[in-house]
């Protein structure tokens, strides 16, 4: 037998609801020393045991060895690459969704001819080509309405992950060890204005440490790689003989045969790129926290003809907007196709970014969109157009005057 595993059904008595929690909450874990913390992209994993770069002037690979083990950041490594931290509990109990207010009517409007007439209009005169004579002169044989709807689902989650950086010291406060740093959930961040993607990068407190560079091995300096180290070079101009023409001696070298190294004055050695010439380097725990508007949504298909595609970039009337921190699928809806979807989109959003992310907040809107089919004679034929959306947007298939030179 298959049983329906949407929400509603699942809530229906005590055992169920008991899955019902498990789908919403079930994923958390706490923190603590034997919780590696890291779920996830194991293979992206071995930046951390890459040998170092081969070319020296490049930012290049810290050793594994160079980072401390932090409690709580067992899984962390160097650079971008990471995989996501699992949220942690809740705090308090939280209230299951719970459904919307049931909606009264749904008021279906229609276009007049003279609307159609014009954003056809307006549509010849946007194709250069176009002659406006079939738009001008058409006459309209019938018009009917294909109004459908949109549902769409937005969820709005705050993702985090950590990742070892370092930076050239200069006196910033060491405070690795001083104690415990705080778990990557419990770091306080500003939460920016729900449904807008943001991005917020944190130090770690109490990961910062100082370490030796590892890339000028805490020299501060490099050796040149236009001279290899010398600081001179062959002059270019009597190419090492420091005579041009027999006897008369180079003016470029004054004779040496060697020219100075213009990359590092003469020295042999340049500053080291990474620690900027301060020999020893901060290294800390970077916390990322992403915050992201993941939506998805579904259109009622007609039967116009037209493509569902083409709705893509037009808005309709919105006919309902419920936010909270966990929707409720809509229900009582007159056409079950959007309720449906409402299930399962509402189903899927959750058991996919409940894994990853915390879930700050989702909306669900209900929106109609007008579409209106459009037959018209000219010239004795009849041909049709659609126009759709609040902003009349036409589509035509076949516009019968594609090139003004051929239209009397
Ligand atoms: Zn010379
Ligand atoms: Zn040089
Ligand atoms: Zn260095």
């Amino acid at each position: 037998m298959v049983k329906c595993t949407c929400l509603r059904c699942l809530g229906k008595n005590q055992n169920q609801r008991f899955v019902l929690r498990y789908l919403f909450f079930s994923h958390n874990r706490s923190y603590g020393l034997a919780n590696p913390g890291y779920l996830g992209t194991a293979e992206t994993a071995p930046a951390m045991f890459a040998p170092p770069s081969p070319d020296n002037s490049g930012p290049s690979a810290p050793p594994a060895g160079m980072f401390d083990n932090m409690p709580g950041y067992e899984g962390t490594i160097a650079g971008d690459g990471g995989g996501f931290l699992p949220p942690p509990m809740p705090v308090g109990p939280v209230q299951p969704p719970q459904p919307g207010p049931e909606q009264p009517h749904w008021n279906i409007p229609s276009i007049t001819e003279d609307t159609a007439r014009g954003a056809f209009a307006l549509y010849a005169s946007s194709k250069c080509c176009y002659s406006k004579s079939p738009a001008k002169d058409g006459v309209i044989t019938n018009m009917e309405a294909f109004n459908t709807y949109r549902y769409k689902l937005e969820t709005f989650t705050e993702s985090r992950s950590t990742q070892w950086a370092h930076e050239p010291y200069h006196g910033q406060p060491v405070d690795a060890y001083a104690q415990p740093p705080p778990g990557p959930w419990d770091i306080p961040a500003q939460t920016p204005s729900f449904f807008q993607d943001s991005k917020q990068v944190i130090k770690v407190p109490y990961t910062s440490s100082m370490k030796p560079c590892h890339v000028c091995m805490g020299m501060g300096r490099k050796p040149c790689t236009n001279c290899a180290g010398s600081g001179n070079k062959v002059c270019w101009v009597c190419n090492g003989s420091g005579f041009r023409h027999g006897n008369d001696r180079c003016h470029s070298c004054g004779g040496r045969g060697r020219d100075n190294c213009h990359h590092c004055h003469g020295n042999g050695s340049t500053q080291c790129p990474t620690c900027h010439g301060k020999q020893q380097l901060l290294v800390y725990i970077n916390l990322t926290i992403k915050w992201t508007n993941n939506s998805d949504d579904y259109v009622v298909e007609q039967s116009s003809g037209l493509q569902i595609s083409n709705l893509k970039k037009v808005t309709g009337k919105e006919l309902f907007r419920e936010s909270q921190y966990l929707v409720y699928p809509v229900m009582g809806f007159p056409d079950m196709s959007v309720v449906n979807a409402s299930q399962r989109i509402v189903g899927e959003h959750v058991s996919r970014f409940s894994q990853t992310a915390r879930i700050l907040q989702q909306r669900q809107t209900i929106e109609l969109i007008p579409v209106t089919k459009v037959n018209y004679s000219w010239k004795g034929k009849s041909h049709v157009y659609f126009v759709y959306g609040n902003e009349f947007t036409v589509h035509t298939d076949n516009y019968p005057a594609t090139c003004c030179c051929s239209v009397m």
